[in-house]
């Protein structure tokens, strides 16, 4: 059984984790918007694992006896202003899930509820990935600028992602 206080961080999480869907569906259809499938393609794949880290903190709670709470999701962006800006702002939004699951583990660690320690582990490893692909394609797109060309084939390259199946560097 899980504590109350432990039951409120994960319902917290798991309404980030669905956000973090609704952003990339966002910036999916903003991107496919510019004429840029393979960006596009790359931010649908992403919104798609956001949806499994929310099940996986759903099953969680399940499994452990919490309480789920499905909590009111914001409403994302829908403009931006470029896609750079795009990459830009995903960066720093798995920027803030860090910190938050960093929040969560700590008040597991002070509930001493060790079975969702080692639960929050895969999502510790899981941030380090999603800021370093997320920074690197951040800081690929401000490389291009407003070389067309250059867009075009990081485009191409993107569009190789395809759902179910996590980034690798060689993608990106
Ligand atoms: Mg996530």
């Amino acid at each position: 059984m899980m504590s109350k206080p432990m039951q409120d961080a994960f319902n917290e999480q798991m309404k980030h984790e669905f956000y973090s869907s609704y952003l990339y569906l966002s910036m999916s259809a903003y991107c496919d918007s510019l004429n840029l499938p393979g960006l596009s393609q790359w931010m649908r794949a992403q919104a798609q694992e956001e949806v499994k880290h929310a099940m996986k903190i759903l099953d969680h709670l399940l499994d452990r006896g919490g309480r789920v709470e499905l909590r009111q999701i914001d409403r994302p962006p829908a403009e931006f202003a470029s896609a750079r800006e795009v990459f830009d702002q995903a960066h720093r939004h798995e920027q803030q899930v860090t910190a938050s699951i960093n929040q969560v583990y700590g008040l597991a660690v002070d509930e001493r509820d060790f079975a969702s320690t080692v639960f929050l582990d895969w999502f510790v490893q899981e941030q380090v990935e999603e800021e370093k692909t997320s920074g690197l394609l951040a800081e690929q797109l401000r490389m291009v600028g407003e070389d067309r060309p250059g867009l075009l084939m990081l485009d191409r390259e993107l569009g190789q992602r395809r759902a179910g199946r996590e980034a690798t560097a060689a993608e990106t």
